[in-house]
């Protein structure tokens, strides 16, 4: 059916991402990654103008978005011909270390949250609650080590049987994203197989890794106001993209949140 993927009948279990699909957090992330790769630019590049600042959009969206902290950095450095050591997890923030730059962008989010803090967008609550009416238990899957701190703050702990989070795949040793390691291990807590199990994302990244992963449904969130990434999101794989979570529940489970 179009906008099932290859089931025959709606999921019976969803994994949402959290950071752009359930929380407001993605532009906290983007900022505090801006705040820690131009500090770098700058540094690297003291002529200037030879290296334009991150693009907290594009970039974001092409390098970090969903990736762990270290990989984000990775891959953004590496796009812009900046090779640095690796370094190691327990480096302080600054430029010298791939993990530098990490803990930066950690300390940037960390003190954004202080000062902004992060709510859960408006059709978070009504479709979980409405999917629970309907028997469809959820998880809530992020790289973040702060996801489960703050779906709980948000007020969205209830509505959700597992959380996976930055804390979990460190413990257990997952791998992050387009990896389907943390998918994976929601969809196996929730009791059900991926097959039958659908994934809700905003990233390629996470796109890709639901796909990797063999996800009955693969269903991608553009909240773009004018939806500039549905095109990447089905390029890279989402059986359907919608513009809210609302949308999603009614179109696949037909339920009104
Ligand atoms: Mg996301």
């Amino acid at each position: 059916m179009k906008g099932r993927g290859s089931l025959s009948r709606p999921p019976d279990g969803v994994v949402l991402d959290t950071d752009g699909v359930l929380l407001d957090s993605a532009v906290v992330h983007a900022a505090a990654w801006k705040i820690a790769f131009d500090a770098c630019l700058d540094q690297l590049a003291p002529d200037s103008g030879t290296q334009p600042p991150f693009d907290a959009d594009a970039e974001y969206r092409r390098f970090v978005d969903g990736r762990s902290r270290y990989d984000g950095a990775a891959a953004f450095l590496t796009a812009r011909s900046i090779h640095l050591p690796p370094g190691d997890p327990h480096d302080a923030p600054g430029c010298g270390t791939v993990w530098g730059v990490a803990a930066h962008k950690e300390q940037a989010f960390v003190d954004l949250l202080r000062t902004k803090g992060v709510t859960a967008f408006a059709d978070a609550r009504p479709a979980l609650a409405a999917l629970r009416t309907a028997g469809v238990p959820c998880a809530a899957v992020s790289a973040s080590r702060h996801a489960r701190a703050l779906i709980r703050a948000a007020g969205l702990a209830g509505l959700l049987a597992v959380i996976v989070d930055g804390e979990d795949a460190a413990r257990l040793g997952l791998a992050g994203k387009p990896d389907p390691a943390l998918f994976l291990r929601a969809a196996a807590l929730l009791g059900g197989c991926p097959q039958e199990t659908a994934v809700v994302e905003d990233a390629l990244a996470g796109v890709e890794a639901a796909r990797r992963g063999g996800f009955g449904l693969v269903a991608g969130v553009d909240r773009t106001p004018l939806r500039r990434t549905a095109a990447l999101l089905r390029e890279q794989g989402a059986d359907l993209v919608v513009p809210d979570l609302t949308t999603l529940v009614r179109s696949v489970w037909g339920e009104r949140p």
